[in-house]
């Protein structure tokens, strides 16, 4: 019987710990050991591309990085080699550490001297062998999952296989097919307004919706993060137009509530059927759909297309009636951005009817509305973001309409309960926006602007990326508005000290990349 043979990657810049780990090995003649070796992170990075290791038997220190960090960059990378720490005598807590970083195990350099270091390679190399068997047996149950674990509807594959068999029984019985792609819309808004957890208790309720409103013989099934299948054996066109259109006026009626949250989300759909032209085999089937899908988020979403519309569309491409198509869109976009604009006015002024105060808040909302603009350029965010950011801005601080005005006029410093009623401003703000239905991208700037990078903001305390970009932005452009501001509180600072403040909070409160940004486009504009 030919020996089992290991091949181990030696990191130690004592050489002597080298010849110390060959020679004790060598004893050992049921395996044969191969050895290679290196002394840096990168080397090594390299090495394990072209090579297969069983193990990684390394020292604390590389040329280029300790051995804390070298397993950090090994789990990272999910480079999958065990590894084994030798530590010097007396260091054993850094043994432990590099365990609870997911090394295997640690040897002390007494113990490689010993039958020890045998013993535990031999346990790495079987508890790496029992890995990688619970590994495959975990795929392989993932292949044979046919639920989605969120919402229990049929999940991606099992979809696939569904329908290629709904496909040729169509076929068979000469019977139409139909599909109906869904999407929510404007999920990531809802996800960064009320956070991933109101996300989910959605998607759960949109399959309950979904399952309620098919027949028996129709399939749900969820298609990818937020979108949705539905497979309609023996149904024409007709008959899935008539139930995606129910589907979306449910959704557009449903009001989806989890604790004192509540929201409303709309659905776009794109049906195919075999009896559209052009459909050979079932993948066209969910090619169409997404088309017809796409084409319905186009004409503004919370909306029903069918694939053979996109076919009309592209016979009138290119022609006359295209352009007149196009055009109409443009205008109607455009009295959209007009509308969204008048509706700012006309909040800001029934404020100021409502509160004399209203004036400051305004005056500072086009503030921080320039500087916020001024980051986003130097930022070079598209002009349709730009575009949000800055409205984001003058929206920002519309809650304040909620705050007892002795709160806000109060000249002393204000107790723990009096700030924290001012901080719902942000959430009363989003409540008041959201009932408009026409800022749903400017609604997570608004509820976040408070967050800070370190994650001690409010109100859900997000950190770094997780704060919404905007966001963000928002945090600066008001904080740098504020200190150049004279207050109740304190006298405006001048821009050289308000920025030197921004970047003694940078990485702490603010996103230090935009610190960084915000400040290069101040000094240039000085
Ligand atoms: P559109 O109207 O164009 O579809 O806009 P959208 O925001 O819905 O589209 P986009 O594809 O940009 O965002 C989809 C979002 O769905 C982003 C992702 O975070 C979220 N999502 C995907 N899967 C899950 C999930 O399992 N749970 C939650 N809460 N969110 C999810
Ligand atoms: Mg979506
Ligand atoms: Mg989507």
């Amino acid at each position: 019987m030919s020996k089992q043979q290991v091949v181990i990657l030696l990191a130690d810049k004592n050489q002597s710990n080298i010849e110390t780990i060959k020679s004790t090995l060598i004893h050992y003649n049921d395996i044969k050991y191969k050895f290679d070796i290196t002394d840096s992170l990168k080397d090594l990075l390299e090495k394990n591309e072209h090579n297969k290791f069983e193990l990684l038997l390394m020292n604390q220190g590389f040329s280029d990085a300790n051995g804390i960090k070298v397993i950090e960059e090994i789990t990272k990378r999910k480079l999958d080699i065990p590894v084994i720490m030798i530590v010097e005598e007396g260091k054993e807590d850094l043994g432990v550490k590099a365990m609870d970083k997911g090394a295997y195990d640690y040897l002390t350099e007494d113990e490689i001297k010993t039958v020890a270091l045998s013993r535990a390679i031999r346990r790495a190399i079987l508890r790496k062998k029992l890995e990688d068997v619970i590994k495959e047996s975990i795929k392989k149950l993932e292949k044979l999952a046919i639920k989605d674990g969120l919402t229990g509807l049929y999940n991606h594959n099992h979809f696939k296989e569904i329908l290629k068999s709904e496909y040729k029984k169509a076929k068979r019985h000469i019977q139409p097919l139909s599909c109906i792609m869904l999407d929510l819309d404007h999920f990531k808004s809802v996800n960064d307004t009320h956070g991933h957890p109101f996300g989910d208790h959605v998607l759960v309720n949109s399959a309950e919706i979904l399952k309620k409103l098919v027949r028996d013989t129709d399939l749900v099934a969820r298609y990818g993060g937020e979108e949705f299948f539905i497979v309609l054996p023996n149904t024409n066109l007709e008959g899935s137009f008539i139930l995606a259109e129910r589907i979306r006026s449910v959704f557009e009626n449903n009001i989806f509530r989890k604790g004192e949250i509540s929201a409303v989300v709309t659905v776009s759909l794109g049906i195919s059927s075999t009896l559209d032209g052009n459909v050979t085999g079932d993948n066209d089937l969910i090619a169409n759909a997404d088309k017809a899908l796409y084409r319905a988020k186009w004409r503004g979403r919370n909306n029903v297309c069918t694939y053979d519309e996109t076919e009309f569309d592209e016979a009138v491409g290119g022609k006359e009636e295209e352009k007149k198509i196009k055009d109409f869109y443009v205008r109607l976009e455009n009295i959209n951005e007009n509308i969204k604009e008048t509706c700012i006015e006309s909040a800001h002024n029934i404020l100021l009817e409502m509160n004399s105060w209203w004036d400051n808040v305004k005056e500072h909302s086009v503030r921080v509305s320039n500087y916020a603009e001024k980051l986003t350029k130097e930022l070079l965010m598209s002009d349709d973001d730009i575009t949000v950011v800055k409205r984001a801005a003058l929206l920002h601080d519309i809650g304040m309409v909620g705050i007892n005005s002795k709160i806000l006029k109060k000249k002393d410093k204000l107790s723990d309960t009096e700030y924290s009623l001012i901080k719902r401003h942000a959430n009363i703000g989003v409540k008041i926006i959201e009932r408009t239905k026409l800022f749903h991208k400017e609604l997570p700037i608004v509820l976040h602007h408070h967050e800070r990078f370190d994650g001690n903001g409010y109100p859900h305390k997000l950190k770094g990326d997780n704060i919404p970009y905007g966001a963000r932005i928002m945090a600066i452009a008001e904080a740098y508005d504020v200190m150049r501001t004279n207050t109740l509180y304190s006298k405006a600072s001048s821009p050289k000290e308000a920025l030197a403040e921004l970047k003694e909070c940078s990485g702490k409160q603010f996103d230090p990349y935009m610190v960084d940004c915000f400040v290069r486009v101040i000094e240039k504009s000085k």
